[in-house]
């Protein structure tokens, strides 16, 4: 069964809400239990230190507190690669080798950045007023954090589309010059999982100061949920569940059926102080056993650092062999063995025939064969997602053999693309072996 790579990073710049965890945690640790995922799950510290520059207690803290509560919450540490960013070296390494191909118009049209300039100008301040470089480059960092571990698929909100597509740009960029070295990843938007209100009615953020904490005792638990606003219909009086935070919060804690039950509720007039005790009742419920997990893991710190320590040396060993190859092929290499090896190595490199993929203005993902010598020698056919190109792209490099059929190339019975004018198949056949070799 072909796998998806999935990655999630929550920053560490603050304590984990009721927001975070429908809406980040909850579905990620549900995704890391199917048998045809393997996860990414980090504490992304480095970009904790955009937003609480001077602030190092708050990272601190904030770092223990996420990963006590992923852990908490159920998630297994054997079955996923779960590490905290700082603890990766070759992360911030790599954001450099991006850095220098990604264009820096395209970082000026970066939402977040974009909106810091906007807000200058809008106060007569100069444009990038207040803005760290940290801001600027932080889509370059997240591409690093995706690209690396070859991530399919990036579950994120839709605020953060963009940011996929810029980490796409710079992988498919960087391929261009050095050869297909990364998966281009696709944002991955769950329709499910709605964003939460916090308890004045916007999103749940600690940018609004509106959150609900996750952990909070149960009597702190009740009075957040007391403060909700609400409007100001009596008991009896029927009550509007579209646009109701309450019900929003409800609908987030509880089965389909149980969500009926309360839309009746409010048709019935429910009093909001009855439905505030349905959902204190129902989060508490929800919350309980893993508050008890919870304080147990953040009395014990250090076991918590030594779980992130494993899970850093999994995910380096992923990470050390993959910077290694990019140096390579972006020319830091060892001096020793390229004397030894002098023309040879060139040559070697030269002769080796190459896949190319990239996106057409169709939206759809192709590739080309393009031999030792630099002639085309197959065309694909469209594919709807990156990963199912470089899936096939995989299949032909493992030695699946193509077969010509009138129309074109097949693979595995299915469209592959078709050959380049004055190409054969015996041709596609012997640099496919030589790449397979
Ligand atoms: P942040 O703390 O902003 O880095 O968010 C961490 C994760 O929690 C991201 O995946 C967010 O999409 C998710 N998240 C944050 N706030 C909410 C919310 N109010 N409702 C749903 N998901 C949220």
């Amino acid at each position: 069964m072909p796998t998806t790579r999935i990655l999630t990073g929550i920053t560490t710049s603050g304590t984990p809400h009721l927001g975070n965890y429908a809406g980040a945690l909850r579905p990620a640790i549900a995704a890391s239990q199917r048998a045809d995922a393997e996860s990414f799950y980090f504490l992304a510290d480095y970009h904790a230190l955009i937003k609480t520059g001077g602030d190092p207690a708050r990272v601190h803290r904030s770092t223990l507190e996420i990963a006590a509560t992923w852990l908490a919450a159920g998630l297994d540490t054997e079955r996923v690669w779960f590490y905290r960013q700082s603890d990766i070296p070759e992360i911030p390494e790599l954001t450099w080798l991006l850095t220098c191909v990604a264009s820096k118009g395209l970082l000026n049209r970066a939402h977040a950045y974009k909106a810091a300039v906007d807000k200058n100008l809008a106060e007569g301040e100069d444009p990038d007023a207040g803005v760290n470089m940290g801001l600027f480059m932080y889509p370059v960092l997240m591409a690093a954090d995706i690209l690396m571990f070859k991530a399919h698929s990036v579950p994120v909100g839709r605020d953060q589309i963009q940011h996929i597509e810029m980490a796409r740009d710079i992988a498919a960029r960087f391929n261009h010059l050095y050869g297909e070295h990364f998966v281009l990843p696709e944002a991955a938007i769950d329709e499910s999982v709605a964003t939460l209100p916090g308890l004045d009615g916007r999103k749940m953020s600690k940018s609004y100061d509106n959150t609900i904490p996750l952990f909070s005792s149960s009597a702190e638990l009740k009075k957040l949920i007391a403060s909700i606003v609400t409007d100001s219909r009596a008991p009896g009086e029927p009550k509007d569940p579209e646009g109701s935070a309450l019900f929003e919060l409800y609908q987030a804690f509880s089965t389909p059926e149980q969500t009926e039950a309360m839309r009746a509720a409010f048709a019935g007039g429910i009093a909001w102080g009855e439905a505030k005790q349905a959902l204190f009742e129902q989060i508490d419920t929800a919350v309980a056993p893993m508050r008890e997990r919870y304080q147990a893991l953040i009395a014990q710190p250090e076991l918590i650092e030594a779980r992130l320590k494993e899970g850093a040396a999994k995910a380096r060993s992923i990470a050390t062999p993959f910077l290694a190859e990019l140096r390579r092929a972006v020319g830091l290499r060892n001096l020793g063995s390229a004397i030894e090896q002098r023309g040879g190595e060139k040559a070697k490199a030269a002769a080796q025939p190459q896949f190319k993929q990239y996106r057409e203005g169709d939206g759809r993902f192709y590739f080309k064969l393009v031999a030792a010598d630099g002639s085309l020698l197959l065309q694909s056919v469209g594919f709807a997602s990156p990963k199912e190109a470089g899936q096939t792209i995989a299949r032909l490099k493992q030695g699946a053999a193509p077969s010509e059929a009138a129309d074109g190339l097949l693979l595995d019975g299915r469209p592959l693309g078709v050959l380049a004018g004055g190409a054969t198949l015996a041709a596609v056949q012997d640099a496919l072996a030589r790449l397979a070799g």
